[in-house]
């Protein structure tokens, strides 16, 4: 290969490196900045002229000096390439982000290549940096992880009326109810029905049944506390865990959602319609093995409450919430 060649070689890998859309800086062995190409020129403001021998952590102070140290000497002392990652460091360079995006990113996500670089005599005295812009993958993933936690916080509610769906609310159930056993606090289950439902969908029709539905998760999420856990556990069966409350307060609360609901007017063409609810209710007991004795009880409490006439409340075992 003649002088010329490697010369013209030279050339056009300058031509290069100024033309293509990554950053690229090569450091001698105090970090000094001896390649500064186009791509860094423009995001950082800075021309090569005025960069040129300057210690790279002088004009960069954003750059964590130690930790990027201890990656260099280590790929030089290794003789391979090292990389830094956005999902680690955002950036090395705090770049502006020109992305036409939301404000999601302000600034440059940058994945970093050090690239030891051997002289002919074998010895490493310079570093080479390779600068991406990965700001469009980095806007991505997180806009991707933003919309994965709503899809799953959708994933748990009932799509009719906001409450925890059925499997969610069990899972709650499962996890409170160990809870509650190891530390011996009381917890307490009520479990409800709409009363002569079918009746009400076949005479009214089933959209404003919805709307029953509707009202009935409305009022219970009303007057159940922030900590309860409501969900809705069939097509028109509702269920309340009260952490931390004994029985009694539990009636308390199934009682004067009772009210709440016999109070509730529905229209239909300007008529006002009334709906009532059965109630079972059911406190956590040591012998209860597990969740499901627990949902048992409630429901015996409620089949109680639908076989005495409807409209009222049961404590289990059976006995009768006078209103
Ligand atoms: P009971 O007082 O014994 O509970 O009588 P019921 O008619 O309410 O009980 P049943 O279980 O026989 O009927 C429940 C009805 O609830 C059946 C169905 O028409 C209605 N239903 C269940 N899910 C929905 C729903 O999502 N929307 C509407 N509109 N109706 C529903
Ligand atoms: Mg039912
Ligand atoms: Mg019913």
């Amino acid at each position: 290969m003649s002088a010329t060649f490697d010369m013209n070689e030279l050339h056009w890998l300058l031509d290069i490196v100024q033309s293509i859309d990554v950053g690229v800086v090569v450091l001698d062995r105090d970090y000094r900045i001896e390649v500064w190409n186009s791509f860094m020129e423009n995001h950082s403001g800075m021309e090569t002229d005025l960069v040129r021998q300057q210690p790279l952590f002088e004009l960069f102070p954003e750059i964590d000096a130690n930790w990027f140290t201890q990656k260099v000497e280590n790929a030089v002392m290794l003789g391979t390439r090292a990389f830094t990652i956005w999902e680690q460091r955002p950036n090395l360079f705090h770049f502006k982000s020109y992305q036409p995006v939301t404000g999601l990113a302000d600034e440059m996500y940058q994945n970093v290549t050090i690239l030891p670089l051997r002289s002919t005599s074998g010895t490493i005295d310079h570093v080479c940096l390779i600068v991406y812009d990965v700001t469009n993958v980095a806007v991505n993933k997180r806009q991707l992880e933003s919309a994965n936690a709503q899809l799953r916080e959708l994933a748990d509610l009932d799509g009719l009326t906001g409450l925890l769906n059925r499997r969610y609310w069990e899972q709650c159930l499962q996890r409170e109810f160990a809870r509650h056993q190891r530390y011996d606090e009381p917890a307490s289950l009520v479990i409800f029905d709409i009363d002569h439902f079918k009746h009400f969908n076949d005479t009214y029709g089933h959209q404003l049944g919805d709307e029953v539905i509707r009202e009935v998760a409305r009022l219970t999420r009303q007057l159940a506390r922030e900590t309860d856990f409501a969900g809705r556990y069939g097509g028109e069966e509702f269920v309340v865990l009260l952490p931390n409350t004994d029985t009694q307060g539990a009636v308390q609360f199934a009682e004067r959602l009772r009210n709440a609901i016999a109070r509730l007017q529905i229209d239909h063409q300007g008529e006002p319609l009334t709906v009532a609810i059965s109630l079972g209710v059911a406190g956590m007991q040591a012998e209860m093995t597990n969740h499901q004795a627990l949902i048992q009880a409630a429901d015996q409490a409620l089949y109680h409450s639908k076989e005495n006439g409807r409209n009222r409340t049961t404590l289990h075992p059976n006995l009768p919430v006078e209103p």
